[in-house]
Parts: C-alpha cells; sequence; structure tokens
C-alpha cells in the first residue's frame, strides 16, 4: 500500500473510484478536477495496483479550520482500515498547517462512517436537514478540535534579546529587550557588549513574555531558540538559557535557523506564509537574498553581502556624516529632505562582469568608500557639501541595488512574491521604491509589522511551532551556536 498526493493525472481513476462508490451522488469530473486543483486542497490517494481510496482536506489560509471534503474507499477494499489510515493522514497534514480544528459532514445513516470520525475524536455539532439530495438524507456536522502546541522562543543572535510565545501559528507574546544604546559609543555593535547585556536581559525579558501571554512555564510544550547565524558569544548566552529551561522544565528543545525564522515570522501576521517567495533580509549584520520554497525543508540562499551588511553600510556612512549611531534612522531622516539624483554614487556588484560570478550578492563597502571620498573631496576643495543630498544619493544607491536584486530573483524564478525583513526594512525610501516596483511588477509584497521584521523571539517561537506540528523530533541537546549557520539547515540535530 503506498500514499501518495494526487494530481489531475489521477483524474480518471479517481472518477472511477467516486461514480462506484457514490453511485446517486457523484461528483463531476469537471468538480473533481477544480477540487484537486485548488492550491488550498490535499487530495490523498491509496494505491494497491490502482487506486483503492482517496480523501480531500481544504483549508483556508488563515482561517485555522480544515475541512474533510470526501472521503472514499473501494468496496472490495473495505474493512482494512483504509478509511481510517486515509483520515489520519488528512489530519496530520491540517495539524501541520496549523489548522485549530477540523470539520467534516456525514449521512446520518452511514453508522460505521460516523463511528469512525467518533473515534478519531471528531464531536456532532449539528444536523443539516435534507442535506444530501436527492436521497433526502440529513447531513451530521461533526467536529474535531486540535490544540495546537504552545511554543516558547528564544533569540540572541546579534543585539535583540527576544522572548516569543506562540500557540500553533498564532502570537502570544514577543517580549523584546535591545542592547543598542550600548553599542553607540563604539558606532557598531560589539560582540562581547552584546553578550554580556543577553545575559542580563534574558531573565526578565522571560518574565515578561510569560506574563504578555499569561502563561506559565509549565504550560510550555517545547522550546525553540536560534542558534545561527549570529555572534558566537551572544548566541552561547541563549542557547544556554534554552537548554536550562529545557532541562530543568523536562520539555523538548529545538534549535531553529535565525534567517528562515525571519521568513516565518508572516505566519504570525496572517495565519500563514504563501510560498514560494522570494525573501530580502536586511539588517545590520545580514543582507541576504533568499528563494523559499518550503520553510522547513526547501530555502536556497541565492545571494548575501560579501563585506559590509546594509545596515552596516548606513551605519557606517552616518559616521563619515557625523551622525550617531544607529545611522540608519538618522540618514534616513535627513534624507527625506535631500535629492537623490544629486550624487551618482556606485551600485555595488551591479556591473555586467560582476552580475556573472555576484548576479544576487551585494557589496556595500564601494559605496561607503566612495561616500566616505566625495566628503573628503568637498573638504579640501574647500567646498560645503549638502549633507541631505549626500544621505539622499546614498540611500537611493543602496535601495536602488537592493530592490534590483530582488526583483531580478523574482522574475528569474518565476515568484510572484517578496517579503522584506530585517532592522533596515524600517528604511522609508525602501518601502516606497518596493512598492512601486512591485506593483510595477505584479509581485505581491509582504512586510510583517516592524517587531516581526526585527530579530525578536517570536519568529523563533513560530518556526519552532511550525517544527512541532509537522511531526520533527526535538534536537538533541548537543547542539551548538553555529555562527554561520547555512540556511539550508533549518533544524540542528
Ligand atoms: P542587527 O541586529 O543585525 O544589527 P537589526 O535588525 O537590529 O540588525 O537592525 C539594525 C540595523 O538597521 C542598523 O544597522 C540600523 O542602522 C538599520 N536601520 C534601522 N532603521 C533604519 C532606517 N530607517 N534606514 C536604514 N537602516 C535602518
Ligand atoms: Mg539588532
Amino acid at each position: 500500500m503506498d500514499f501518495r498526493g494526487l494530481t489531475v493525472d489521477d483524474l480518471s481513476s479517481v472518477m472511477e473510484l467516486e461514480s462506484s462508490v457514490f453511485v446517486s451522488d457523484a461528483w463531476s469530473s469537471e468538480s473533481m478536477r477544480s477540487e484537486i486543483e485548488s492550491p488550498n486542497n490535499f487530495y490523498l490517494g491509496l494505491f494497491e495496483d490502482g487506486l483503492i481510496g482517496y480523501a480531500g482536506l481544504s483549508t483556508i489560509p488563515g482561517s485555522f479550520s480544515s475541512d474533510i471534503q470526501t472521503i472514499a474507499v473501494s468496496s472490495a477494499a473495505r474493512g482494512r482500515g483504509i478509511g481510517r489510515a486515509l483520515m489520519q493522514e488528512l489530519l496530520r497534514k491540517a495539524k501541520a498547517q496549523g489548522s485549530e480544528q477540523v470539520l467534516l459532514e456525514v449521512r446520518i445513516d452511514n453508522e460505521v462512517a460516523i463511528s469512525l470520525y467518533a473515534s478519531l475524536g471528531f464531536e456532532r455539532i449539528d444536523v443539516r436537514k435534507r442535506y444530501y439530495q436527492p436521497d433526502n438524507v440529513d447531513a451530521v456536522i461533526m467536529r474535531l478540535r486540535i490544540t495546537q502546541p504552545l511554543v516558547l522562543g528564544i533569540e540572541s543572535t546579534c543585539d535583540e534579546t527576544g522572548v516569543g510565545i506562540v500557540r500553533g501559528n498564532r502570537l502570544l507574546a514577543n517580549a523584546l529587550h535591545s542592547s543598542m544604546d550600548e553599542h553607540s559609543k563604539y558606532g557598531g555593535v560589539v560582540p562581547e557588549v552584546a553578550a554580556r547585556a543577553h545575559l542580563e536581559a534574558i531573565a526578565p525579558t522571560l518574565n515578561k513574555a510569560l506574563a504578555e501571554a499569561g502563561v506559565q512555564m509549565k504550560d510550555i510544550d517545547a522550546i525553540a531558540v536560534a542558534n545561527g547565524p549570529g555572534l558566537a558569544g551572544a548566541l552561547m548566552v541563549g542557547i544556554g538559557a534554552a537548554k536550562g529551561l529545557a532541562l530543568a522544565n523536562d520539555k523538548p528543545i529545538y534549535a531553529v535557523n535565525h534567517l528562515i525564522g525571519h521568513v516565518g515570522a508572516d505566519v504570525l501576521e496572517r495565519g500563514y506564509v504563501q510560498l514560494p517567495t522570494i525573501a530580502l533580509l536586511v539588517s545590520g549584520g545580514h543582507t541576504s537574498l533568499l528563494l523559499v520554497r518550503d520553510l522547513l525543508g526547501d530555502a536556497v540562499l541565492l545571494g548575501e553581502t560579501i563585506d559590509d551588511a546594509a545596515g552596516e553600510a548606513f551605519d557606517k556612512v552616518a559616521r563619515v556624516l557625523g551622525l550617531p549611531y544607529p545611522g540608519g534612522p538618522q540618514i534616513d531622516k535627513l534624507a527625506a529632505t535631500g535629492d537623490p539624483k544629486a550624487i551618482r554614487f556606485p551600485r555595488g556588484l551591479s556591473l555586467p562582469k560582476d552580475m556573472e560570478k555576484h548576479r544576487y550578492d551585494f557589496s556595500f563597502s564601494g559605496l561607503k568608500t566612495a561616500v566616505a571620498r566625495y566628503v573628503e573631496k568637498a573638504e579640501a576643495d574647500g567646498e560645503t557639501i549638502n549633507p541631505a543630498d549626500v544621505a539622499a544619493s546614498f540611500r537611493e544607491a543602496v535601495v536602488d541595488v537592493l530592490l534590483t536584486k530582488a526583483l531580478n530573483a523574482c522574475a528569474e524564478f518565476g515568484v510572484d512574491r517578496l517579503l522584506l525583513g530585517g532592522g533596515v526594512v524600517a528604511n522609508a525610501r525602501l518601502r516606497e521604491v518596493a512598492q512601486q516596483r512591485c506593483e510595477a511588477a505584479g509581485i505581491e509584497l509582504r512586510i510583517p509589522r516592524f517587531s516581526l521584521c526585527t530579530d525578536n523571539g517570536a519568529m523563533i517561537a513560530s518556526l519552532g511551532a511550525q517544527l512541532v506540528m509537522s511531526g520533527h523530533a526535538p534536537s538533541s541537546l548537543g547542539f551548538g551556536a553555529e555562527s554561520t549557520l547555512e540556511v539550508t539547515v533549518v533544524q540542528s540535530p
């Protein structure tokens, strides 16, 4: 016996079984085709020298609710638990998608089916009179409630100590402490200072998250922690805390990838992440372009910065202009009154020769140097610069190159969705140009609320919950901090 998802190629064998099982009220071939083809549906077939049973599940994204559309078992194969096996597979799928209930309707005279559903945990909630025509038979509506896991997530990859709590795909708490201010006198994140700050912030942030969610540590079903990529010393604090909590409270632990967490953050915004998507993650530590087809199993790093991160470039250029750290918001504000076309600054890795080897990679150090040279030259020549024009022209160069490459990726991989993440997403011009270019190209732009774009514990909890809901085994306690964790590793063993 062999389960597999059905496609329209299976339509004729499905229809053969359909018309033999449902003699008086079989679906038409057209209805069945659109059922199987619908992106919201999952049809499963069971094969044994041909199709002997099938069942369909429908889940409207963001509804947290699934429906059993149909279930059929060939008369020759009855009494072997095939209906139960099909149902169990569909329920596994509903759970993995984050559904909190599954509904079905069944003929009131089909006692075998009703008792099967009851044994799987379904309860009668209603009766619809004369639902099945032309036989004039009532339908019993049944519901199975699914309690999705309560997962606590810890984030400490850079300068944010984040603790988030989710139940399945729902956000319950997102507590955060940032050590940004402590880094300001150094003009950038200092790893040792960040690690020390995590140590001081972790317990209060954990307590804040538990209070915000209104739950206690004993209620938590699993703990997730970002174990990379990030600063080693900073990661160790979050990992140490997560392992301590897991051991002390006897909870399973999931070590997850911080970057995939950013992509998954959109789950908490609308109950699901629409895939495939191109993801552009831009922060003080990362500038990464990802193609994600499956959050838990198919993410590819298309490119990343070969020198400074985008946020880092903002911070460094701010210093050149005498602005305080963090430079991003300062430059953004100053640029609002400047002319973005005043100075033509270089677009890193955008020349034809670079595009061969570094099609989706970024480089911002040449841009930073170009700004510094421009300012130095003006000073040497005794000219006064217009800082607003410099800021606007610099910002334009960063935004242009980020979005040109991201939209190239959308076009070349045939993906009509772009998701943004990271602290640089706060940039007003980045948001504006992203909106314009995506609209022009017919691409859906997703920007989660800002507290889910910057580093946070909720996205880590959410990715952990996805793993739990899909039945992945926990990580062993032996995992460590992985500064350069690859995006292909969603969970460390
Ligand atoms: P990380 O924790 O990796 O350093 P964050 O996600 O915390 O990154 O984002 C901080 C970075 O985002 C800083 O480099 C900051 O300058 C940049 N940033 C914040 N706001 C803006 C903005 N409006 N425009 C550009 N960059 C910004
Ligand atoms: Mg940060």
